[in-house]
């Protein structure tokens, strides 16, 4: 049980190498992101082989799917510029209210 937890370093170099033609599942994918967090040399590894921007990428595409669209972005600046006009913090127009 607890093998199945800690991948070996056989383990993971074999998933690494799986890992460059197929998508892994996303326990296999877990599991080696585990062991490649405390095992350096199957790190140095995986980035020889390209294995963790492979990683970073597919993060980062993930990322901007979440992001917010241009659209989402301007609609949220607008709403802002309405409800506060004075944004740009300027003192000497509240102390003529004063
Ligand atoms: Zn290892």
């Amino acid at each position: 049980m607890k093998k199945r937890f800690m991948l070996t370093c056989q383990d993971a170099s074999r998933l690494l190498s799986k890992g460059q033609e197929h998508t892994l599942p996303f326990r296999e994918r877990w599991a080696l992101k585990i062991h490649l967090f405390f095992c350096v040399s199957c790190r140095n590894y995986a980035r020889q082989i390209g294995w963790i921007d492979q990683v970073f990428h597919l993060v980062a595409h993930q990322w901007n799917t979440y992001h917010l669209s241009h659209e989402a972005k301007e609609r949220i600046r607008e709403s802002l510029k309405k409800a506060e006009p004075g944004l740009g913090c300027d003192h000497s127009k509240e102390e003529d209210h004063l």
